[in-house]
């Protein structure tokens, strides 16, 4: 619930509609889990509000720690339905990278989140709840608070927007988590109409886009929903967004051996986006065994990024977080469905 929905829930039941602010400051700034530890409620309204609104709070169904700092949690909701989140700590803070789907229906050749299908959709609570788990994690290891979000999980973002857009609401909240529109990064496989959306919001957060390819044959046999939105139309809806909104686009571009790591794909990205308010995000693949794909050599790497630098495109290599723990996305719920829940091989 927003604010605004739970002062009028309260009032909505007799109670005084302040106190749906303080239940919801509880939630966002503590992370509780039951009503009894909200002590400066009244008992009597703490029991009213267990029998009119049962707080359903998702569970830890595994915790995953890397050696580098990363923590993956793997969120268990009421319906048994699991999804991923992870904790990254940077010099410059905390992010966490929320999941808005349980799988994913956009079938990306690299990515084993959409290797069993979309399931469904998470609830604006069910994004926040991540969020509240991680930032309790983030507690427990002595850093002050999660200072982003990058919504770059299971999922697709665009395909859940009316939810995500709710649930940034919820976590930019002043009295809440507070976390600034623009420490919020959307990244989407290349939902054009989403973006245009989006950049008409009037909300600054930062887009990311998965474009892993520079023209369209190539990224159609990694993201079938380029047969959609072709290279040059998503990358038109880009420039227009970066245009609208003043913001700089990310493009997310997973180098894969042999499949889109050449020279020559170097030239044509340069050619496609050059002269744009962007940055290229360069990121050697985990590997996915169900796909047979593999990162290349990290001279090639250098290369590439040597290209696009010197041709005047800013690009710099993802640092690799969590490789230890199956951090990328959909690699732990997968191993987690693979075996008997709550085991993992
Ligand atoms: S990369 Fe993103 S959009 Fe593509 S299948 Fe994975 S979760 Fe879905």
């Amino acid at each position: 619930m927003s604010v605004e929905e739970a002062r009028e829930f309260f009032r909505g039941h007799g109670l005084q509609p302040y106190r749906g602010e303080q239940v919801l400051g509880w939630i966002h700034r503590h992370g509780v889990h039951d009503y009894v530890e909200m002590n400066n409620l009244p008992s009597d309204l703490r029991a009213e509000l267990g029998n009119i609104a049962p707080l359903r709070r998702a569970s830890v169904a595994d915790v995953r720690r890397s050696a580098d700092g990363t923590v993956k949690l793997l969120l268990e909701y009421s319906d048994g339905n699991t999804a991923e989140t992870v904790i990254m700590d940077h010099d410059y803070g905390v992010s966490v990278c929320v999941s808005s789907q349980v799988g994913c229906a956009m079938g990306c050749a690299f990515c084993a989140s959409g290797v069993g299908g979309l399931v469904r959709n998470l609830t604006p609570g069910e994004m926040l709840e991540q969020v509240l788990e991680a930032a309790r994690e983030v507690r427990a290891a002595g850093r002050e608070r999660v200072t982003s979000i990058v919504l770059m999980g299971s999922g697709e973002p665009m395909h859940n927007y009316d939810n995500v857009v709710k649930f940034m609401s919820l976590v930019n909240w002043n009295k809440g988590l507070g976390i600034g529109y623009r420490h919020i990064t959307i990244s989407t496989c290349g939902i054009v109409p989403g973006i245009r959306r989006l950049a008409a919001e009037g909300i600054s957060v930062t887009l990311s886009v998965s474009l892993h390819a520079p023209d369209d044959e190539t990224r159609s046999a990694l993201m079938p929903v380029n047969k959609a939105y072709p290279v040059d139309e998503l990358v038109k809806a880009c420039r227009d967004f970066a245009d609208v909104t003043g913001r700089r686009v990310t493009y997310e571009y997973a180098l894969i051996r042999g499949v889109n790591d050449s020279s020559e794909h170097a030239h044509r990205l340069i050619a496609l986006i050059r002269g744009s308010l962007c940055h290229v995000n360069l990121i050697p693949i985990n590997p996915v065994q169900e796909a047979g794909l593999a990162r290349p050599e990290a001279n090639v790497i250098q290369s590439f990024v040597d290209l696009l630098t010197a041709a005047g495109v800013s690009a710099t290599v993802r640092r690799e977080l969590g490789t230890d723990i199956d951090a990328a996305c959909g690699q732990l719920r997968r191993r987690f469905l693979k075996n008997e829940r709550g085991r993992f091989s």
